[in-house]
C-alpha cells in the first residue's frame, strides 16, 4: 500500500508557513495567529434559476489577515471547491499582496457550482444571489473580490451592479470589486495582467539563469486566462511554445505551436485537444515533456512527486496557485530546477487589481501602456528582490518569497500593537 501523502491547498499552505515560521524564529503566538484565518463564513444560497428550478448552493468567504489592508482575492466557482481550499488560497493571498507590495490583506471566496454546466443567464442569477448573501462581508475596507477560476469580468460587472442597484445608486462608493468590465470602472489590461506578469517573471528569470528567451522551448499546462496570455506574450518575445494542454488534453509540436491559431481553434471548438496542426498528447505529457521552461497555469497540486521526478524543464513558473506539492518541491530543488513561486509569479493580477482600486477613487482612467509598464516594473523589481534575498541567505526562491512576505505581515501586525 502506498504511504504517499495527499496534499490539498490548505495543507501545502500551512506547511509552507510552518517552515517559514521556523526559519524566521517567529514567536509561537504570532505563528498561531498567522496560521488561522480571521474570519470564515459559510453561506447557503437559494437561487431560483431561469427554468424555475430552486437550487441550494454553498458559498464560502475567508478573510485570512488584514494587517496590511482590506482582504483581497478572487471568487472561485467550481463544483468541488471546499472551505479548506478557500482558507488555503486566502492565506496565499496574504503573502502575495505583501510580497508584491500592495496595501491589501488576504481573502478568497468560493461558490460550489460548475460554471460550465449553466447558461450565462443562470450564472448571473447565482452571482447576484452570492452578492446579496455576501454583501455584509464585501467592501473597500473589508474584502474586495475579483475573478478567479470559474469567474470572469462579466461576473464582476454583475456584482458591482447588484451592490449599486441595492442601494439605489448608479455607482458604488469606492471600489467594491476589481476585474470589472472597463466600461463600468474596470481597468485596461486587468484581464491579461496575471498572464503578462507570469511572462515578465520568466523573462527576468531567464536573464539570471543565462537562458535566451528566443531560443527557449516552453510547455504551458492550462490554457485559460493565465496560460493562454502567458503563452501569447512569450511567443511574441520569440520563445517557442512546444506543448499546451487544458482539461481535455494536450497538443505537442517540437517545431513550435502558433498560439494565435491555437487561440482561434479554442474559441471555435472550446478545447485544445484535437488542434489539427500539432500532435495530440496527455496533460502529463505536457508537464514532463522535453522543454526548457514549464508553466503550470491550470490548477492546484498537479506537480506531484511522481511528476516532479519526470520533469525535464530547467525553470518552472507557477502561473496557477499552489500547483506544486511540498514533496514535489523538494524533488525539484534536488534536481536544481529553478522555481518562480506562485505568490510571486502570478501576482500580476492582484497588482493590477490594486491599480483598479486606486483608479476608482480618483475616477481617472489609466492607459494600457501605463498599466503594463507599472506591472512590468513592479513584478520584475520584486523578482530581483526575491532572487537577491535567496542568494544572500542561501534559500530557494519559494523560501525567500515566503520569508519576505511573512516578515512584512508580521511587522505590520506588531506595528498595530496588542489590542484586539
Ligand atoms: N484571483 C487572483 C489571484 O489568485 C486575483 C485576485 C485579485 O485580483 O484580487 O491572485
Amino acid at each position: 500500500m502506498s504511504t504517499k501523502q495527499v496534499y490539498g491547498i490548505l495543507k501545502t499552505a500551512r506547511l509552507n508557513l510552518e517552515q517559514t515560521s521556523e526559519r524566521l524564529h517567529l514567536e509561537e503566538q504570532m505563528f498561531k495567529r498567522l496560521l488561522e484565518p480571521k474570519e470564515k463564513i459559510e453561506i447557503t444560497l437559494n437561487p431560483t434559476l431561469s427554468s424555475n428550478k430552486h437550487m441550494q448552493v454553498k458559498a464560502f468567504i475567508v478573510r485570512h489577515r488584514d494587517a496590511l489592508g482590506p482582504a483581497k482575492g478572487g471568487i472561485r466557482m467550481s463544483p468541488n471547491v471546499t472551505m479548506d481550499d478557500i482558507q488555503g488560497l486566502s492565506m496565499e493571498m496574504t503573502w502575495k499582496t505583501a510580497l508584491i507590495g500592495v496595501p491589501f490583506g488576504g481573502g478568497k471566496s468560493g461558490i460550489c457550482f460548475d460554471p460550465s454546466k449553466i447558461t450565462a443567464e443562470d450564472k448571473e442569477i447565482i452571482i447576484r444571489s452570492f452578492t446579496r448573501g455576501a454583501m455584509r462581508h464585501i467592501g473597500p475596507e473589508v474584502y474586495v473580490p475579483a475573478p478567479d477560476m470559474g469567474t470572469n469580468e462579466t461576473d464582476m460587472g454583475h456584482i458591482r451592479d447588484c451592490l449599486a442597484y441595492s442601494w439605489g445608486k448608479s455607482v458604488t462608493d469606492g471600489c467594491y470589486v476589481t476585474g470589472k468590465p472597463v466600461i463600468i470602472g474596470g481597468i485596461l489590461g486587468r484581464k491579461e495582467a496575471t498572464g503578462r506578469g507570469v511572462a515578465y517573471t520568466i523573462v527576468a528569470a531567464c536573464e539570471k539563469l543565462g537562458l535566451d528567451i528566443k531560443k527557449s522551448r516552453i510547455a504551458v499546462q492550462g490554457f485559460g486566462n493565465v496560460g493562454s496570455i502567458a503563452a501569447m506574450v512569450l511567443s511574441e518575445l520569440g520563445a517557442k511554445i512546444i506543448a499546451v494542454s487544458d482539461v481535455t488534453g494536450g497538443v505537442i509540436d517540437e517545431e513550435g505551436i502558433n498560439i494565435e491559431h491555437l487561440m482561434n481553434f479554442v474559441k471555435d471548438c472550446g478545447q485544445v485537444y484535437g488542434y489539427p496542426s500539432a500532435k495530440d498528447c496527455t496533460n502529463e505529457d505536457v508537464l514532463t515533456c522535453n522543454c526548457d521552461i514549464l508553466v503550470p497555469a491550470a490548477t492546484q497540486s498537479v506537480i506531484t512527486s511522481d511528476i516532479a521526478n519526470e520533469i525535464k524543464a530547467k525553470l518552472v513558473a507557477e502561473g496557477a496557485n499552489s500547483p506544486t506539492t511540498p514533496d514535489a518541491d523538494e524533488i525539484l530543488d534536488k534536481k536544481k530546477i529553478f522555481i518562480i513561486p506562485d505568490i510571486l509569479c502570478n501576482s500580476g493580477g492582484v497588482f493590477v487589481s490594486y491599480l483598479e482600486y486606486t483608479q476608482e477613487t480618483q475616477r481617472e482612467q489609466m492607459t494600457l501602456e501605463e498599466v503594463n509598464s507599472r506591472l512590468n516594473n513592479r513584478i520584475v523589481s520584486r523578482f530581483n528582490d526575491v532572487y537577491n534575498y535567496s542568494k544572500l541567505n542561501n534559500l530557494t526562491m519559494r523560501q525567500a518569497a515566503m520569508d519576505m512576505a511573512v516578515s512584512r505581515v508580521v511587522e505590520a501586525t506588531y506595528a498595530m500593537g496588542a489590542l484586539p
